[in-house]
């Protein structure tokens, strides 16, 4: 019985997780459930799979979580904090560990199973993109093995399965809701529109990284430290349809792709069956009844200037990615707020990369002191915008 924390559960990610858990019950089990600070979504997840553990960051969640578990008459251990939450990833109390916590939040515990060797479902990116090296010496180190969860990812996992070398690699892009906008008509979006992605149900931050671009941005940071390739052999294409998760070229000429409708249960199910193949839910891809075309663009670079920004972060190296990410998600933040406008978000991650040249990022240390420097610098840009 394969038993499987799942961080970020009351989530997107988390959701399609216990779904297809919840078809395997004779293989696999939700052991661990984790969440940021919302206890009844926790407890009304934990009432559905009966977790041997339930962990709320938030820590002054603790005694409505203790007290909802017993309320339920559930002997699911109630744990706040994130010392409990890495602990517990640590622990025997689960072998897979699917890390969908959103953010730089969750690095932490993304390093925590690395570091005890467990089977590593990533689907938060930011980890990588903050401290890729890091992460990637301590899986490494310590025999953990990663099946990354970002759909991009995962279809080129899947195409490298036999172990061979990729030349290039090129992720798919939906493009977002503003594909085809120009820069002045991104001017005066909103967090609604922004949110609402064609072919995606995700959580806000990424929903919104995707309409910028930034999502993509990170992905190409975060194909480089799982594929080991620069910069350079990592490309970028629009692909409206979203069926294509992404292409691997081959020195011999050849490209693998991998196709499937977009849903991340099928991902989810490639970690959690690996090498298998299990049931995940989703339908078989029937091209015709899907319009039967694939296109692809290249990118707008003048009206999405925040995938430029992230390659040039990768080509930079040191701390410049942890710069990137933090100074996006502040921007991310304030932009749902309603405190800036879109076009703002590119610009604060632009002025923090500029006012924090990057420093070699030998250490988890010095990596944090880049995160704060850069929340702190695209935070006062913010206020200062708002003034
Ligand atoms: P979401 O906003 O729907 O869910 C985030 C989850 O993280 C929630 O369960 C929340 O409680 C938890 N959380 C937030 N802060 C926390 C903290 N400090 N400690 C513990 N838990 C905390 O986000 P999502 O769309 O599910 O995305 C999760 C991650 O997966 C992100 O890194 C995202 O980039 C990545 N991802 C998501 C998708 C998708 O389709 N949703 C696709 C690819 C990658
Ligand atoms: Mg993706």
């Amino acid at each position: 019985m394969q038993r499987v924390a799942v961080l970020g559960a009351t989530g997107s990610i988390g959701a399609s997780a216990l779904d297809v858990i919840a078809r395997h019950p004779d293989a696999m089990r939700a052991s661990v459930l984790a969440a940021g600070s919302k206890v009844d979504a926790l407890l009304a997840l934990c009432r559905l799979h009966r977790p041997d553990h339930a962990v709320i960051a938030d820590a002054g969640g603790f005694t409505a979580l203790r007290d909802g578990l017993r309320e339920a008459g559930l002997t699911t251990q109630p744990h706040a904090g994130c010392e409990a939450l890495d602990a517990l990833v640590a622990s025997d109390a689960c072998d897979t560990v699917i890390a969908a916590i959103v953010g730089a939040a969750g690095l932490a515990s993304t390093l925590a199973a690395a570091r005890a060797g467990k089977r590593l479902l990533l689907a938060n990116k930011e980890s990588l993109v903050l401290a890729g090296q890091l992460l990637m010496r301590e899986v490494r180190a310590h025999g953990a093995t990663i099946v990354p969860i970002d759909s991009e990812h995962n279809a080129i996992f899947q195409c490298l399965a036999d172990g061979s070398t990729p030349a290039r690699i090129t992720l798919t892009a939906s493009g977002g809701p503003f594909r085809g906008w120009t820069r002045q008509a991104l001017a005066e979006v909103t967090p609604a529109q922004a949110v609402a992605h064609p072919k995606w149900s995700m959580g806000p931050k990424i929903s919104v990284d995707s309409a910028t671009l930034m999502n993509k941005g990170l992905e190409v940071i975060e194909a480089h430290h799982l594929f080991g390739l620069p910069g350079a052999r990592i490309g970028v294409l629009v692909h409206p349809q979203s069926l294509v998760h992404s292409f691997v070229d081959f020195a011999d000429g050849s490209t693998l792709a991998q196709l499937g409708l977009p849903d991340m249960r099928t991902a989810l199910a490639v970690g959690l069956g690996w090498p298998k193949r299990i049931a995940s839910g989703v339908p078989m891809l029937d091209l015709l009844a899907q319009g039967g075309r694939l296109d692809f663009q290249v990118p707008d670079a003048d009206a999405f200037p925040a995938l430029g920004l992230a390659y040039a972060a990768l080509d930079a190296g040191g701390t410049a990615p942890a710069v990137l990410n933090a100074a996006n998600e502040e921007a991310v933040s304030a932009f749902l707020q309603g405190k800036i406008g879109f076009l703002s978000i590119p610009d604060t991650v632009a002025a923090a990369l500029d006012a924090m040249p990057p420093q070699s990022a030998d250490s988890l240390e010095v990596l944090l002191a880049a995160d704060a420097g850069a929340r702190r610098h695209a935070r006062a840009r913010i206020a200062a915008s708002a003034a």
